[in-house]
């Protein structure tokens, strides 16, 4: 037990010691020079209210009609809400790498059981992240709502009763194809339930068919976003999207520590 105390009283004294040589001049002229020029990342004014889309979104549905999509002949309009009816609807747009925001209620009263209640999907090219009313409602885990169809259960159930409004954020990055056709690299989804994580970078591994093992055939990496007619009359609103384009660097010189007035390379350019 005295060793400990004895540990504990050193490393106390080490960092106080660190403390206070950080604050010392000396130390705050040794800088690490990464050598890179980055452009400036754009400015983009968020939404007033948490949920609304910012000023770089592309906006796919506000309540007033179904202008980026097609297929929507028969899909219904409610109070400025899209009610499933007739068939999928699919953007006119094609993404790849996104963000997207997407609000959602299950039908209400409650009907049908399974996967035959408030069944709906959102699907970036072959690919579904399912939609269904799990609220006290069992069905196969790698099919409730949030679900990597047949691939990836959710973390966790963060769904809210039906007549209230689930929202999804989803970051999608598309997969890669080579020209031979074989894949590059896969898609990988993020995805936030109602401000809850339950998608954390999944690797997807392929399509999310019913009765098909999950397979890659290539494909643009742009795809159509899809929204799912199951049947079930699911409602969305508030619907954009942003294109995300990493800020890209150019190492223009070597890596090097600046200690006072002079600069050090510590490696060779990168
Ligand atoms: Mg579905």
């Amino acid at each position: 037990m005295k060793m400990r105390i004895c540990d504990a009283a050193s490393f106390s004294l080490a960092l106080a010691l660190c403390v206070i040589l950080s604050q010392s001049a000396d130390v705050r002229a040794l800088e690490y020079l990464p050598g890179v020029e980055w452009p400036e990342p754009p400015v983009v004014t968020p939404a007033d209210k948490p949920g609304g889309a910012p000023s770089d979104a592309i906006v796919l549905f506000d309540g007033k009609d179904f202008s980026a999509w097609n297929g929507a002949d028969r899909w219904k309009i409610e109070d400025g809400v899209a009610v499933v009816r007739g068939g999928e609807i699919q953007t006119k747009q094609a993404f790849a790498d996104c963000q997207l925001h997407i609000e959602w209620s299950a039908p209400t009263p409650a009907s049908g059981s399974g996967q035959g209640r408030g069944n709906s999907g959102v699907f970036f090219g072959p690919y579904e992240l399912q939609v269904l009313d799990s609220y006290e409602n069992k069905t196969y885990f790698d099919g409730q709502a949030g679900a990597i169809y047949k691939q990836q259960p959710p973390q966790v159930n963060a769904m809210r009763p039906p007549g209230q409004w689930n929202v999804y954020d989803v970051v999608w990055t598309a997969p890669r194809f080579r020209e031979d056709g074989s894949l590059e690299s896969p898609a990988y989804v993020t995805v936030l339930h109602n401000g809850v994580l339950i998608q954390n970078h999944f690797e997807v591994r392929g399509t999310t068919f019913y009765n098909e093992p999950a397979v890659y055939w290539p494909h643009d990496s742009a795809q159509p976003i899809r929204l799912q007619d199951h049947g079930n009359p699911v409602r969305f609103r508030n619907i954009w999207v942003r294109e995300l384009k990493p800020i890209r660097g150019k190492q223009v010189k070597s890596p090097a520590k600046r200690i006072g007035n002079e600069v050090k390379a510590i490696g060779g350019m990168q």
